[in-house]
């Protein structure tokens, strides 16, 4: 069987680069040994906010006197909201099905294998799954990642021990939980938890959690967090785990901290199985190494998404994707991939979302820069829904040329109006420029305009 693209792996990355190409009119072959969706529709964005979603509903039906609103016996079945979570993942998975299908792609389920290092007399790159040999003209390896088991003594075959793919499985929520690693999993799912009503524990080894996003803006969620009872040790490492707990080291000496469930959230890898015999495949600290259009140093093979080591995120190796097929299918004008203005949110409780540089990176880029900040109180529609809350916005503008660089908030719900920021770096707006937008009043969104 002949094709013009073989994918491998059915995740943001892999789908939308196969329903892409098969709009353009060309012959492809997605495999995926799972689900399609990948990690982030299966195991990973979407169940986690469908299940942070119900804690949240739970959350505010219990803070709601500040409202005025007094609830009576307010209850969650968190059985019910994983059947929920399930249904919602189950309804997408299909949605992609029903696109594909639309376009004519092959679907194989099934484990891929890339059958050679080299490519047939004609230019084919051979990949078998299922006892069936493909061929195809390029080849796209969208493997994704895999979560990271660090090496630390009693992890391995520990009952106690779960990792995100664990814990969101689960039919029951934990009695307590110990959070090893405060990144964005962590605080996700430490948020989950918390809302719920398990006591939680966050170990984290850098001396603050979220240690890549902007320290204010993570400093205003710590404060809160620590206030409402979630106990966060920073700069401590775990020595050791044991069936009921963690041992861990900091300045101050050794501890042991009990709790029924330790989930352990340190940090994702590439995934490589299935492309072994690309020998000459360029890697960088085990991920694939691209250009700016996704290109491997091996002819007409493609990577994108998480197996590039290069922003694990989900709207990354989707508009990954897009590019590469474009540079494929020479079709669509060139366009490199803006990884300066990729937004990102922290689902937390109040969220985290952020675009472009810190002052911080900016400050080792040594770009002289002007910090902008405003509480989010300043926002008529964020004190209206916001009682109690404080919130921040930072903008970091380059102070040679007033562009936009960064923008960095904590505050519900901006996790919906970043993409204005998104837009305003990704165009490279002066503040001047970036102020003729109007922003619909009253609206948290102003808050950008605010700053302006
Ligand atoms: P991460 O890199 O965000 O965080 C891992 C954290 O663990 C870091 O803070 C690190 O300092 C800490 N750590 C590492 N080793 C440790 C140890 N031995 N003891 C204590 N702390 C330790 O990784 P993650 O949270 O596992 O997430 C994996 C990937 O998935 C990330 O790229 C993330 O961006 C992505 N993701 C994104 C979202 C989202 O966009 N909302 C949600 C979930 C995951």
């Amino acid at each position: 069987m002949k094709f013009f693209l073989a994918v491998i792996g059915g995740g943001p990355a892999g789908y939308t680069a196969a329903e892409k190409a098969s709009k353009a009119g060309k012959d492809v072959v997605l495999f995926e040994q799972n689900s399609l969706g990948g990690t982030c529709l299966n195991v990973g964005c979407i169940p986690t906010k469908s299940l942070l979603y119900g804690a949240k509903q739970y959350y505010n039906a219990t803070h709601a006197q500040k409202y005025g609103v007094t609830a009576g016996d307010v209850a969650f079945d968190f059985g019910a909201m994983q059947k929920r979570k399930t249904i919602v993942v189950r309804k997408l998975v299909a949605g992609i099905k029903q696109r594909l299908n639309n376009e004519h792609c092959t679907v194989v389920n099934g484990f891929a294998k890339i059958k050679d290092e080299r490519r047939t007399a004609s230019g084919e790159w051979l990949i078998e799954c299922n006892g069936e040999t493909y061929e195809a003209e390029n080849l796209m390896i969208c493997t994704g990642s895999t979560n990271f088991v660090p090496p630390i003594p009693g992890i391995q075959d520990n009952p106690a021990v779960w990792d995100s793919t664990d814990a969101l499985a689960a039919s029951e929520l934990p009695k307590s939980i110990v959070i090893v690693g405060g990144g964005v999993i962590g605080m996700e799912f430490a948020t989950l938890y918390h809302e719920l009503g398990v006591p939680v524990t966050v170990v984290e080894a850098m001396p603050r959690i979220l240690p890549n996003l902007d320290e204010e803006v993570v400093a205003v969620l710590a404060e809160k967090y620590r206030k409402a009872g979630i106990t966060i040790l920073t700069s401590t490492k775990v020595e050791s785990i044991e069936e009921s707990g963690v041992r861990t080291a900091d300045a101050e000496g050794a501890k042991t901290i009990t709790a029924e469930r330790i989930l352990v959230s340190v940090g994702r890898r590439a995934n490589l199985s299935g492309v072994e015999a690309l020998k000459e495949l360029e890697l960088n600290r085990g991920a694939i190494v691209v250009d700016d259009f996704c290109k491997t140093n091996l002819p007409n093979v493609y990577a994108c998404g998480d197996v590039t080591g290069k922003i694990m995120l989900a709207h990354v190796a989707s508009r990954q994707a897009e590019v590469a097929v474009g540079r494929m299918l020479k079709t669509i004008p060139l366009q490199r991939i803006a990884y300066n203005a990729i937004p990102s949110v922290v689902y937390t409780n109040p969220e985290i979302a952020s675009v472009g540089i810190t002052e911080a990176q900016a400050a080792e880029m040594q770009i002289e820069t002007e910090v902008r900040r405003l509480p989010m109180t300043y926002s008529g529609r964020f004190m209206a829904e916001n009682e109690g809350e404080t919130g921040l916005c930072k903008m970091v503008i380059d102070a040679k040329n007033h562009s936009v660089l960064g923008v960095h908030m904590i505050g519900n719900p901006c996790s919906e109006f970043v993409s204005a920021a998104s837009f305003a770096v990704r165009m490279g707006y002066t503040t001047a420029e970036f102020e003729q937008v109007v922003f619909p009043h009253p609206t948290v969104s102003e808050i950008l305009h605010e700053m302006l």
